[in-house]
């Protein structure tokens, strides 16, 4: 591979800082697919993933166990310490799961060899866990890509599960029958990227599924993530939950990326399911954003938005009969995702706090019945203009948008 290809590959990094030092890698199989992924930094930094990692892991969700080589390179590297122990080790946890050796090379931006290594277990003598070939790295199915489309037909949360299912058949654990999590990540371009967790000897190193479907996508230079499904067989008959650590890996994707990725946790065996946004699943998330970082977003803020209720309508919201409240003339910019506290309008107190689940615009003469799901129902056409000209005065007209916002108590 050219040393130009490989220095193109550090633009797949993921910075927490604009001058923070990357790196990338490349990995080839003798399967004759080639992986390229950048280093993915945490504002934490206890959940950085190496770019060496990150290429064994796009190989393992892709069904592909034959990488013979791994080619690094680093913007600033240590040149009296070039080489990382925990990334040897990484790469020889993977070799031992896969009995493929793998030569590693690690190059500076200059193009200039600064450290290789035909196989990495010679310099780790000390180091010999138990050899556990991973059954499936003898199979002779050839590799497949852990990207597909998504389906636009049929029940969207079923086809979500069942590409998360498919995700846990790509894991890469440490022994053969273990149990895990399978994730499916959904993009605006109608993409799907299954994943399941890879693991590491030294579990403190597992990418999460969660973390390992998400990093396909942005390896892939898709960045827009809409959803992340997520099953585990650990969890049969209620839904499952992401840890604690890849909530706030996806809460800072978010806010990197501008996004608000809508979480559903399966059950596996059953039909429930939960769906959950970083704000309410995450409340007060830890961020480092600085604001030399280009892909600031101001999803962070958790700036508190208000709506008032008329007090006949207080009752309805609490029992949960009316969960859709229609807007005009937004100007707080509601959206999905929202945690919002309402207040009765009569008494101006707080009676609820709910997350808004759902976003929809339309023009007011173009409201059917099915929009009325959740909302009050009018006596007629004429009535609902009196009642609207009446919040928002005579600039209602019959094209004004109406925000349908569904939401969920908390
Ligand atoms: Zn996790």
């Amino acid at each position: 591979m050219s040393k130009d290809k490989l220095k193109e590959t550090l633009k797949l990094s993921i910075v927490s800082k604009l001058d923070n030092p990357r790196s990338a890698s490349i990995a080839y199989s003798k399967s004759g697919q080639i992986y390229a992924a950048g280093s993915v930094d945490s504002d934490t930094h206890l959940l950085n993933i190496s770019s060496e990692q990150a290429v064994l892991a796009l190989s393992a969700s892709a069904n592909d166990y034959e990488v013979y080589k791994i080619e690094s390179v680093y913007e600033k590297p240590d040149k009296n310490a070039p080489l990382s122990p925990i990334i040897a080790k990484i790469i020889v946890d993977h070799q031992i799961r896969t009995g493929q050796e793998i030569e590693y090379e690690i190059f500076d931006t200059k193009g200039e060899k600064i450290f290789s290594e035909k196989n990495l277990a010679n310099i780790l003598p000390f180091y010999n866990p138990s050899d556990v070939k991973l059954d499936r790295t003898s199979q002779k199915t050839p590799p497949s890509k852990n990207k597909a489309l998504f389906p636009k037909k049929g029940n969207f949360e079923k086809n979500l599960k069942d590409f998360a299912l498919k995700g846990f058949e790509r894991n890469f654990p440490t022994y053969d029958s273990a149990s895990g999590y399978g994730s499916a990540v959904l993009t605006k371009d109608g993409s799907v990227y299954i994943a399941g967790q890879y693991s590491s000897f030294e579990h403190r190193m597992n990418i999460h599924s969660e973390m390992n479907a998400i990093i396909s996508a942005l390896m892939d230079k898709n960045f827009e993530i809409t959803h992340l499904g997520l099953v585990s067989t650990k969890f049969l008959d209620c839904p499952c939950n992401s840890c604690g650590a890849c909530r706030q890996f996806i809460s800072e994707i978010n806010a990197k990326f501008n996004l608000n990725i809508e979480i559903v946790t399966f059950s596996k065996d059953t039909d429930q399911f939960e769906k959950h946004f970083i704000k309410e699943y995450l409340p007060e998330a830890w961020g480092n954003r600085t604001d030399n970082l280009q892909l600031t977003t101001n999803n962070q803020k958790n700036k508190i938005k208000t709506l008032k209720f008329d007090s006949n309508l207080v009752p309805l919201v609490l029992s949960g009969e009316k969960n859709t409240t229609w807007r005009m003339f937004d100007d707080k910019n509601i959206s999905t995702g929202d945690v919002l506290t309402f207040i009765n309008k009569e008494t101006g107190k707080e009676f609820a706090v709910a997350t808004v689940t759902k976003v929809k615009e339309k023009e007011l003469n173009k409201i059917t019945d099915k929009d009325f799901d959740g909302h009050e129902k009018f006596e007629s056409k004429e009535k609902m203009f009196e009642i609207y000209r009446k919040y928002y005065g005579n600039k209602v007209t019959q094209e004004t948008i109406v925000k349908i916002i569904k939401f969920k108590l908390k």
